[in-house]
């Protein structure tokens, strides 16, 4: 029974801004839809990619580019590529072998979910993926804020199309502690085809089919859709959650360090701070390679100027089983579209590391020699497409937003255990969402009256080898022969491809169902976090505030060194500061409104000085001294 819909994508009215934020692993983007066309918002650096990176130290929390730039120096505390942890288990191979590249520590928490440990201001601290990945988002929403002058709550956040519905879930999560109201969860190839094809596929286009490849820094997904103008159709998804930039960097790094190994007989893998900074060198090799040749790469470590060479080449050498991974999945998705690489009529590259010229070669090469798209910001797309979609979810008055219309697919297939342990699919994979699929299901023996109905994801047939997503248990079922009884279970999946199951028996009406969240988190979880978060913000805040009022009494005491004022008033406003300093240092832990007094009581007394000295003091250094903007 399946109910595929196509859903108008504008709905309920809201005049505040959406906005769709790209929550990449190396790097975040944030855009808005604003005045008939997309702007990409840059953040209090100029720049119009965050890293996605969070820092903890003894002054405070980071997050961005200040993160990122203190990395070599903190490395220990400083957390980066956590949307590889979002909504996996501790145990997972592919966890364990991120964690032995991180210099940051993570230890299995409960129920297998990863948890991050830092030092914090002192003190040790735990954080789940989607934590971190909130600290993110905040910072995202504030950049658009700071752009748009007023408040955000509303969001699209794009995430991998091959994502699970754990790390789905775990996606809006995040985005809940975040303080967003999470519209959608969209697929990034998606959001990629949307950028592509909004204003280029008109009413004089004919359809077209479009390849996205989406290669990022920590995932890789490829979409085929069909589209018209107005009108995206995923028609099928591949890929891998665990392919991208990241991995091409552990290469490089494992590479040195079998080098270093080698030449000096030293492991630097023992050295946190060394590590982070041999990688953070490896990264920028491997960019540069996309241009040149040839890249050097250099570290100072313990006492020894380690300096190679690499060549193209011999990155490639490196990498190549996982290039060659990105063009099987290539056809893989061409085959559950049944579409012939020749009937494909765009190829459109995205992602920061689709800028890498084999791979870019190889997929030429699959396509026969034919021209591939470069023509859409690689860094952006994403985000961009995300603002369309957000505006056209927040009913922004555009008749080309209204009329959008965008049909996603199921990654993975879906279904529930039967006996002999095997998967009976509910819902094949690349099956058009939202949906409700209906399967019916019997009892195994005389007089049953429950049944546990364990849910799965996964490719294959034999449980153990897939996904459990959770289980729930249909109680109350009348007495009768085994296999008379016919209970109907219904699988729902939701625009933002999250699954709810729900059973009933269909002589007496008795139902149960469940929300899929098992490796998720709980609402109480998630009100709890979301109240930490706002403790941090706030923790932050003071911060900044007793960094400025210090700054500002330090500019303070300066100024009274200028010879224009008299003994007494020099003495007068050194103390004033001096007092302010001896305050900030005697009370470490204040409300930010008391510094905010102290800053207008400092303030009123430099004014006054000011003022009197008007004629004495060029007006021009009295500007120097006012307080800095906030
Ligand atoms: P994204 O997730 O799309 O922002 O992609 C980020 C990834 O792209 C990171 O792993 C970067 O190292 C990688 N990247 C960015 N520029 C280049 C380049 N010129 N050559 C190779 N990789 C790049």
């Amino acid at each position: 029974m399946l109910e595929a819909k196509l859903l108008p994508m504008a709905s309920k009215k809201n005049k505040a801004p959406a906005i769709g934020i790209d929550l990449g692993t190396t790097y975040s983007c944030v855009a808005v839809w604003q005045k008939n066309h997309v702007n990409i918002i840059a953040n209090d650096q100029g720049n119009r990619l965050t890293p996605s990176c969070v820092a903890f130290s003894e002054d405070g929390r980071l997050i961005g580019d200040a993160a990122n730039n203190q990395t070599n120096m903190n490395p220990t505390n400083t957390v980066f590529a956590v949307k590889r942890l979002m909504g996996r288990r501790f145990s997972e191979t592919s966890v364990q072998n991120d964690i032995k590249h991180w210099p940051f520590k993570v230890v299995a928490g409960p129920m297998d979910r990863p948890k991050i440990i830092v030092n914090y201001r002192g003190v040790e601290k735990e954080f789940y993926a989607e934590e971190i990945s909130s600290m993110i988002l905040v910072k995202m929403k504030e950049i658009a804020e700071t752009n748009l002058e007023c408040t955000v709550k509303n969001a699209v956040i794009t995430v991998p199309a091959y994502f699970n519905d754990s790390q789905r879930q775990a996606t809006k999560n995040a985005g809940a502690i975040a303080g967003l109201n999470v519209m959608r969860i969209m697929d990034e190839p998606t959001a990629a085809a949307i950028a592509y094809g909004f204003d280029k596929i008109t009413e004089n286009t004919d359809g077209k089919k479009l390849l996205i490849f989406d290669l990022g820094g920590g995932t890789f997904d490829v979409s085929l859709l069909s589209v018209r103008p107005g009108n995206f159709v995923v028609r099928a998804t591949a890929g891998d959650t665990h392919l991208g930039g990241e991995d091409f960097d552990d290469r490089l790094v494992d590479y040195c360090v079998e080098e270093i190994k080698t030449r000096y007989n030293k492991d630097i893998t023992q050295n946190a701070k060394s590590l982070r900074r041999l990688r953070t060198a490896c990264e920028r090799a491997k960019r540069s390679l996309s241009f040149s040749l040839r890249a050097t790469i250099e570290l100072d470590y313990d006492g020894l100027d380690f300096s190679t060479q690499i060549s193209r080449t011999r990155f490639e050498e490196l990498n190549i089983d996982l290039f060659k991974r990105c063009t099987d999945l290539i056809e893989k998705c061409l085959s559950d579209a049944k579409i012939d690489k020749t009937e494909v009529d765009a190829v459109v590259l995205v992602g920061g590391s689709a800028r890498i010229p084999k791979v870019q070669e190889l997929v030429q090469d699959f396509f026969e020699g034919k021209e591939l798209c470069k023509g859409i910001n690689l860094d952006e797309a994403v985000a961009y497409g995300a603002a369309i979609q957000a505006a056209s979810l927040n009913a922004q008055h555009d008749k080309r937003l209204k009329n959008l219309v965008l049909v996603n697919v199921t990654p993975l297939p879906l279904g529930f255990e039967v006996i002999g342990d095997r998967t009976e699919i509910a819902v094949p994979r690349n099956t058009p969402i939202p949906i409700k699929m209906h399967s019916v299901g019997t009892t195994y023996y005389d007089n049953q009256t429950s049944v546990i109905i364990p849910i799965y994801e996964g490719e294959r047939a034999e449980t153990k080898y897939n996904n459990m997503l959770g289980e729930f248990t249909l109680e109350g079922i009348d007495p009768a022969p085994k296999g008379d009884a016919k209970i109907d279970i219904v699988f729902d999946i939701d625009a933002d491809g999250i699954l709810t199951v729900s059973a009933q028996d269909r002589k007496n009406g008795h139902r149960n169902k469940i929300v899929v969240t098992k490796q998720g988190l709980t609402t109480e979880e998630i009100q709890k976090m979301a109240e930490d978060a706002a403790h941090y913000k706030a923790e932050d805040e003071e911060y900044k505030a007793r960094v400025s009022l210090e700054d500002f009494a330090d500019k303070v005491k300066a100024m009274a060194k200028n010879p224009a004022l008299s003994a007494e008033e020099k003495k007068s406003m050194e103390a004033a500061a001096e007092n302010v300093i001896l305050w900030l240092k005697t009370n470490q832990h204040v409300e930010i409104n008391e510094i905010k007094i102290r800053e207008n009581q400092l303030e009123t007394i430099l004014h006054r000085l000011m003022k009197l000295k008007r004629g004495g003091i060029p007006y021009d250094h009295v500007l120097v001294l006012s307080r800095e903007p906030k």
